[in-house]
């Protein structure tokens, strides 16, 4: 008997650059994986400027309001005054405060370790030095000052998320990132409240390290880690120097998650250099779709779609440039979709 799988509709930015490019060959796995999915396509960033003259229209808000749900390719930020970044933007509106990022060992990338890598960074979203407010400049152009936030409520929601996440994942080890024993106020506050809330999960291994020691021990020993929880500025880091540790943004995935929305998209930008060409690696949105499957409760099928994507690096089959391989786009996501799909 066929199964006939939950309807779930969800908002698809197509975004711009290589932005539509890797959302054909996505949503080509996607479909080919028979999961369901509706999609309401919206747009925000360049293609909404040209179409409706704003940069996130009301009916993209709503759409994403209503389906809670979005996949989104990168959108282009103009450069020059008055334009802020949409992707912080749609963090602010929906309270994102979440922003998940695993990073696990590929084979065949150019990675330095190839196995042992598997952590998850877990970045708040809303607060810390990305606050917006507070940024001053002197008359004289001399001195800039910039104020960090942290508050008790963030700083309980963030860490609560890693441990919840750890104990829905099977995950044994969540790593408090800091860097209390200078930026006494706000660092302090944040590990404070952290070792209250690691207090309530036994069950989960708890260790702290400053923020300094952490990059170092990235770099060397990568397999230590766990899950790592961690202020906004800290995180925007380490989660990136996490991405070169396996291979490079054409493989990194990020979801932003708050709790009434939450949003997946691959961590590059729209790679103006290759866009066109048909030539972009779509793995890191299809990573993150992967996780946005994972959201929906469909984790036998997140685990399908990550295993054909290491089945297909193993096998090189049609893997694009930026892997070595001489595929492209759309090569790839077929050749990715005929092992999601057996
Ligand atoms: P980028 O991530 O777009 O590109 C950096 C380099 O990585 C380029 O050489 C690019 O070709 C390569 N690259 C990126 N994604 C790739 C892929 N899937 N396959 C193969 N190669 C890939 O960074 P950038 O050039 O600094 O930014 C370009 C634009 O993207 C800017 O306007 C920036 O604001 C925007 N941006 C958007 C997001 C987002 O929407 N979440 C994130 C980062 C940057």
């Amino acid at each position: 008997m066929t199964q006939t799988p939950a309807q779930h509709t969800i908002t698809v930015l197509k975004g711009d650059g290589i932005g539509p490019e890797i959302m054909d060959a996505a949503l080509h796995v996607l479909d080919a994986m028979n999961l369901g999915l509706q999609y309401e396509y919206a747009d925000a960033g360049m293609t909404a400027l040209e179409k409706v003259g704003e940069l996130l229209p009301a009916a993209t808000m709503d759409s994403i309001r209503k389906n809670r749900i979005a996949l989104k390719s990168p959108l282009t930020t103009p450069v020059g005054e008055g334009f802020s970044s949409i992707n912080v933007e749609l963090r602010k509106r929906f309270d994102l405060y979440a922003n998940v990022r695993p990073a696990k060992s590929f084979p065949n990338t150019k990675s330095r370790f190839p196995t042992g890598v598997d952590l998850v960074t877990v970045r708040e979203n809303t607060e810390g030095a990305y606050i917006g407010e507070g940024q001053a400049l002197s008359e004289d152009g001399e001195t800039a000052v910039l104020t960090q936030k942290v508050t008790r409520r963030g700083s309980e929601r963030i860490v609560r998320y890693a441990f919840e996440l750890a104990r829905r994942t099977g995950r044994k080890k969540v790593t408090v990132v800091h860097k209390a024993n200078i930026l006494k106020s706000t660092s302090g506050l944040f590990l404070r409240t952290a070792r209250t809330v690691a207090a309530e999960y036994p069950d989960i291994q708890c260790n702290e390290m400053i923020v300094d020691n952490c990059c170092m021990q990235l770099v060397m020993k990568p397999e230590q880690f766990d899950i790592i929880v961690t202020t906004n500025l800290f995180g925007d880091i380490i989660s990136d120097l996490c991405a070169g540790l396996v291979g490079g943004l054409g493989l990194a995935p990020g979801a932003n998650i708050g709790t009434d929305a939450a949003i997946f998209e691959a961590v590059h930008g729209s790679a103006p250099d290759i866009a066109g060409k048909g030539v972009a690696n779509p793995c890191a949105l299809l990573l993150a779709a992967g996780q946005m499957l994972d959201h929906l409760g469909m984790t036998d099928k997140a685990t399908k779609l990550r295993e054909a994507i290491i089945a297909t690096l193993e096998a090189k089959d049609s893997l694009t440039p930026d892997l070595g391989g001489e595929g492209n786009t759309m090569s790839f996501a077929k050749a990715i979709a005929k092992r999601a799909a057996a």
